[in-house]
C-alpha cells in the first residue's frame, strides 16, 4: 500500500534507538524526508546512517539535543524546512513511589512527556492548518489505559496530554490535520530491557527468566517489535488516515482485557 507521503517533512523525537527509529525507518521508506533526534550524537548519527542506507532517497537530518528544554525543540524545528508530520516522543519517567516523588520530579515528568509535545504541537498544528494537511502522532503509553503503579509520573504526564490531545484533535482535522496517540505495551526495546533488569535484579531471577515470564503472560505470547510500531504510526501518517482523529490506539498484543 502506498502510504501517499512520499516527500513530505516529518520531525520524529526521540528517535536513535526504540520506538522512535521504528517510526523514522517507516517513514523514510515510504520516502518521507526526517529530521530525528535523540540527546547523544553518536548513536543519532548511527540511526541517520541506517536510514540513509535504505536508500529511498529520503533526506535524513540529525539534531543531537533535549526535546524537553526549549533549546532543543526551537534546533529540532528549525531543522525541519516545514513539519508535515510530527511524532513526538521522549524518554519516560523513572518508576518508583509516589511518597518520594518531589514537585521537581513531577515537573520533569511534566516537561518531557506532557508539556513537550504540547509545545511541539502548538508550533506546527497553524502552519499545518493554513496548508491545510499535517499529522501528529504522539508516543504515550498504555499505562494511560490500565495505570501501572510504580509509573505513576508517567500516568499521570500522559494522562494530561492525553486529555488536551482530545480537545484539540476536534478543532484541527476540519482543516487537514489529525492528531492521534499510539500506546504501547511491552515492545522489545532498551527501555524494555532496562526495566526487565531492574526486575531481575530485585528478584534474584536471571534477565531471560524475567523476560520469559512476561512474555507469557501477555496474549501474544511475546513483545511487540519496533517495526510493528513504525508501521502503525506510517499508516496514521499516511494520505489515507485522514479521518481518524483524537484516538488513543493501544498496540499490546491484546494485553488490555477490556472489550473497548
Ligand atoms: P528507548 O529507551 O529504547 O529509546 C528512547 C529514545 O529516546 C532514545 O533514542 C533516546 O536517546 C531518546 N530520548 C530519551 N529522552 C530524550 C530527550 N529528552 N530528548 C531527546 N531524545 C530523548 O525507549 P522506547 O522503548 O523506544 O520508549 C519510547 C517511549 O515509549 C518512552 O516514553 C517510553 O516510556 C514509552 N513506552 C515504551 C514501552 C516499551 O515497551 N518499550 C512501553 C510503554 C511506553
Amino acid at each position: 500500500m502506498d502510504m501517499g507521503i512520499q516527500g513530505r517533512w516529518a520531525l520524529v523525537c526521540a528517535a536513535s534507538k526504540g520506538l522512535g527509529k521504528g517510526c523514522a525507518q517507516a517513514l523514510v521508506r515510504e520516502g518521507v524526508h526526517v529530521v530525528i533526534t535523540a540527546r547523544g550524537a553518536e548513536a543519532l548519527e548511527a540511526t541517520a546512517a541506517e536510514l540513509r542506507a535504505l536508500g529511498t532517497g529520503a533526506q535524513v537530518r540529525t539534531v543531537a539535543g533535549d526535546i524537553a528544554t526549549p533549546e532543543g525543540r526551537a534546533a529540532a524545528l528549525a531543522a525541519c524546512p516545514q513539519v508535515d508530520i510530527l511524532v513526538n516522543n521522549a524518554g519516560g519517567p523513572p518508576p518508583g513511589d509516589f511518597r518520594d516523588w518531589d514537585r521537581d520530579a513531577w515537573i520533569r515528568a511534566l516537561d518531557a512527556n506532557m508539556l513537550t509535545p504540547i509545545e511541539l504541537m502548538k508550533a506546527v498544528v497553524d502552519p499545518m492548518m493554513a496548508r491545510g494537511w499535517g499529522r501528529v502522532v504522539n508516543i504515550t503509553s498504555a499505562a494511560v489505559k490500565a495505570p501501572i503503579d510504580i509509573l505513576g509520573l508517567s500516568n499521570g504526564a500522559r494522562s494530561g496530554l492525553t486529555g488536551f490531545v482530545a480537545g484539540l484533535a476536534r478543532k484541527t482535522v476540519g482543516r487537514g490535520v489529525t492528531i492521534n496517540n499510539l500506546l504501547p505495551g511491552p515492545f522489545d526495546t532498551e527501555r524494555l530491557r532496562v526495566t526487565m533488569a531492574g526486575a531481575a535484579q530485585k528478584s534474584g531471577r536471571g534477565i531471560e527468566d524475567v523476560a520469559e515470564e512476561r512474555r507469557r503472560q501477555n496474549p501474544a505470547g511475546r513483545f511487540g517489535t519496533a517495526e510493528e510500531f513504525g508501521a502503525a504510526c506510517a499508516f496514521l501518517c499516511s494520505a489515507h488516515a485522514g479521518f481518524i482523529t483524537g484516538q488513543n490506539l493501544l498496540l499490546d498484543g491484546g494485553a488490555y482485557p477490556g472489550t473497548f
